[in-house]
């Protein structure tokens, strides 16, 4: 059923860039047969899925969304994969997003952008918005997706689905193609929170392959989304999470939200978060800075795309022809710039200054939770734009970011789900939760509470 969907509204909606039709009915058909046979099945037994373009796959081309992985194979299924295969997880497919994650609009991708399935001349979101597309058009129950700055929570937000980026460390990260390596995290996309919990304990747990993998027990995010409750609990509400450049329908259902949280029998306290409004700066030096460094390897001698290789170039020569025809516009702006705060003489006054401020705002944080179990924000400033509006003026791209940024910086948990359509234009609007690390499962009590 899944598939035939797929066939009727992806032409138009472009979530997926892979779809693996005979390898999800064989599958299928491998449940079905495991049922018969009365062999235990995995916690997800038949469930589709759409997985993000991101995280390496033996059986399917990873493209990461660029030109410069395309036609790579990769050897190795990453963890989160694995993780699929044994909970029994149907993959459908390998979804859209933006270059090597950078982006917040799916506009970055080297094989055209993806539709709003609420409006397809709007954007789904980014970087995962192939993920959050495939969801909200019903071509998928369960996907996947990273969130290095907000590529979870954000494509969720704007299409009125759920997506949760857990604890750094929370969700493997081996065979997830690295972006920003102290940042970037996996996590479950759905659009219920009890099903972004099932998936989200299948894929988490300590992995000895991934060196800042957390070894403790998960969260209990499946037990928490099915009693949810905020009674008695205190929620904060940051001052800095509010003002210039938010729309006023999204602020009018995030007020509504708050709300709806004292009506159920919640705290309200405000907070003020002063670093917080430095976080942006910070994180578009320390993410650029990490993508530099990390996308040296694509040298077009180990992986994918070779250009100029006629015999009469030296290896230099043909790495750089190959970077210049393989990244896109953004991804090649991001690692001058890491380069640049990188370079000697620059490093303490850019890579070191972003550094501290997010010190401090790990800070925030933790002076936030002493006082709150849970804070709320609106997840994205504003409702899906329309394609092309910002595509050729970062800052405004970057500024969609502004309320799911410090969470990565800090590497604690949050969530993105609906609360209701802004009047203005009738588009979703999403809710941030956020908690503090290994606290996953107060995003599902409280998610499941005001769902
Ligand atoms: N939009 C942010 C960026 O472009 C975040 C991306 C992400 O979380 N992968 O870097």
């Amino acid at each position: 059923a899944h598939l035939a969907r797929i066939d009727a509204v992806d032409e138009k909606v472009h979530a997926f860039l892979h779809i693996d039709r005979e390898g999800a009915l064989a599958q299928a058909r491998a449940v079905d047969a495991k049922r018969e046979a009365g062999e235990k099945l995995g916690p997800l037994a038949g469930v589709p899925l759409a997985l993000k373009d991101i995280f390496t796959t033996k059986d399917m081309p990873t493209t990461v969304g660029s030109k410069i992985l395309e036609g790579w194979v990769p050897p190795y299924d990453a963890t989160l994969t694995r993780k699929l295969r044994d909970a029994d997880v149907v993959i459908l497919g390998k979804t859209n997003m933006d270059e090597f994650a950078m982006g917040s609009s799916t506009e970055n991708s080297a094989y055209g952008p993806t539709g709003n399935p609420w409006d397809l001349t709007r954007i789904p979101g980014g970087s995962g918005g192939g993920s959050s597309a495939a969801l909200a058009s019903y071509e998928a129950p369960l996907a996947i997706g990273t969130d290095t700055g907000g590529s979870i929570r954000q494509p969720a937000s704007v299409t009125g689905t759920v997506g949760v980026k857990p604890t750094y460390g929370g969700v493997s990260r081996y065979g997830m193609v690295a972006f920003s390596s102290s940042l970037d995290q996996g996590g479950p996309c759905a659009r219920t929170v009890l099903d972004a919990a099932l998936l989200h304990e299948a894929i988490a747990g300590h992995d000895p392959l991934d060196s800042t993998s957390i070894d403790a027990p998960v969260p209990p995010v499946v037990e928490a989304a099915r009693n949810g409750s905020v009674q008695g609990m205190r929620v904060g509400v940051v001052k800095q999470f509010r003002g210039e450049g938010y729309q006023a329908g999204v602020l009018q259902r995030f007020d509504e939200s708050v709300e709806l949280l004292k009506s159920l029998g919640a705290t309200i306290v405000e907070l003020d978060c002063p670093s917080f409004d430095l976080a942006l700066s910070a994180y578009y030096l320390i993410a650029p800075s990490e993508c530099s460094s990390n996308l040296a390897r694509f040298d077009a001698m180990r992986y994918g795309l070779r250009v100029g290789d006629d015999g009469t170039k030296s290896a230099e020569e043909v790495t750089a022809l190959t970077r210049e025809a393989g990244f896109g516009d953004e991804v090649k702006r991001r690692i001058i710039l890491g380069t640049y705060a990188l370079s000697s003489g620059y490093y303490d006054a850019y890579y070191g200054s972003a550094q501290k401020v997010r010190t401090l705002i790990t800070q925030d944080f933790e002076k936030a939770f002493e006082q709150v179990d849970v804070i709320v924000s609106p997840t994205t400033p504003t409702t899906a734009f329309p394609i092309g509006e910002r595509a050729d003026d970062p800052m405004a791209m970057y500024l969609a970011d502004l309320c799911t940024i410090p969470t990565n910086l800090a590497g604690n948990s949050a969530m993105s789900l609906p609360c209701g359509l802004a009047p203005e234009d009738g588009l979703p609007v999403g809710l941030q939760i956020i908690a503090p690390a290994m606290k996953d499962d107060r995003l599902y009590k409280v998610g499941s509470a005001v769902e």
